[in-house]
């Protein structure tokens, strides 16, 4: 008897242990950058190793990017008007210029001297004057990036802002690096940036909750969608007031304004994480009419929020689920 009690401690500090080891696969890193707070969960084998790599890309790429950091390779491109053609700024510089192709200039990477104007890039906002506004947007209108002589160069002396696609470039990274790891999912929060990567676990799809503009930690829905991008941009999320006027961190090209449309966020979905990223803030810009015959043909979807409207493309329809607490702020559209 005492032998069966012996051999059943041993037989369930065996199974308690393996299913510590079980609870173990899975693991959650954070980092701080690109002014923003990264959580990383990765499942299965080895992700504790994965998810800690992934945060240490997520911090190396800011060095890359940072349009404020003295010693990013951006800051150099600025500074100097041309930096060599290589590594991650030249792969997300070169897509920087195809997005713009396809939105039109609504999304224009060389939109920093307004950004700048407005006070954005260092948070000590101001309202410009007029004519400083008109010299600003004449400025972004001339400059443009070109490749040559095996460098990156920007032509008629304006500067580069990849804010509206770096965190996008970043967690596509990340996903790379889990995909060509022995992971079976994770999840990449990168503010209003989630990319799903693999399968959960019990099989069901991932749902992932959509910021209500209104609402500071509240959510207006949720999609339920299996590995992809789910991209924010919003006027909520970096804005100030002035004399009662709101002002917020994304730009209309072409009036050096912040874009004035009625919409208050828009959220993309899609398969590239870049390209989630750089179209909801260039459907910001563009208002919803014009985005969805582009959204359309790359076959991306997208959330349209106004202040009190929220407008679903049809491939969301079943996947969308409004929550109670937005039932009686908004009107649902299906478009
Ligand atoms: P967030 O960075 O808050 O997640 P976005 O992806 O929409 O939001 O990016 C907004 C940033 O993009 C701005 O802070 C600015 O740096 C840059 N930006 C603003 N307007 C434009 C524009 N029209 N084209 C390209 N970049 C823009
Ligand atoms: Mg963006």
């Amino acid at each position: 008897m005492k032998k069966i009690i012996v051999f059943a401690f041993i037989f369930i500090f065996l199974f308690a242990t393996a299913c510590g080891e079980d609870a173990a696969e899975e693991y959650t890193s954070y980092a701080n950058a690109m002014d923003t707070s990264a959580k990383i969960t990765v499942y299965g084998k080895d992700s504790k190793a994965v998810a800690e790599e992934c945060a240490e890309l997520f911090k190396s790429l800011e060095g890359e990017f940072s349009a404020t950091d003295a010693n990013s390779k951006l800051y150099t491109l600025n500074t100097n008007g041309n930096i060599e053609a290589e590594g991650h700024l030249y792969a997300l510089c070169g897509f920087a210029n195809e997005l713009s192709t396809l939105t039109d200039g609504a999304y224009n990477p060389c939109i920093y001297p307004l950004v700048k104007l407005w006070g954005f890039t260092a948070d000590e906002f101001k309202v410009p004057t007029q004519e400083e506004i008109d010299e600003n947007v004449k400025l972004v209108a001339d400059s443009k990036m070109v490749f040559k002589d095996g460098g990156i160069y920007i032509e008629n002396g304006g500067m580069v802002d990849l804010g509206g696609i770096a965190k996008g470039y970043a967690s596509e990274m990340m996903r790379s690096l889990i995909s060509g790891s022995d992971s079976t999912g994770a999840v990449i929060s990168l503010g209003g940036n989630i990319v799903t990567v693999g399968e959960k676990s019990d099989g069901t799809p991932w749902s992932i909750g959509i910021n209500s503009p209104k609402n500071d930690g509240g959510l207006i829905g949720t999609l339920s969608v299996g590995e992809c991008a789910v991209v924010t941009s919003g006027s909520y999320i970096r804005n100030f007031e002035k004399d009662g006027k709101f002002y917020h961190h994304i730009i209309d090209p072409k009036t050096g304004m912040p874009v004035d449309n009625g919409l208050v966020s828009v959220t993309v979905v899609a398969d590239d994480a870049a390209l989630a990223d750089g179209l909801s803030t260039a459907f910001f810009v563009m208002g919803i009419e014009e985005s969805l015959t582009v959204a359309e043909s790359l076959d991306v979807d997208v959330v349209f929020v106004t202040e009190n409207s929220i407008s679903i493309s049809s491939g969301l329809k079943e996947k969308f689920t409004l929550s109670k607490s937005a039932e009686d702020e908004y009107d649902l559209i299906f478009l």
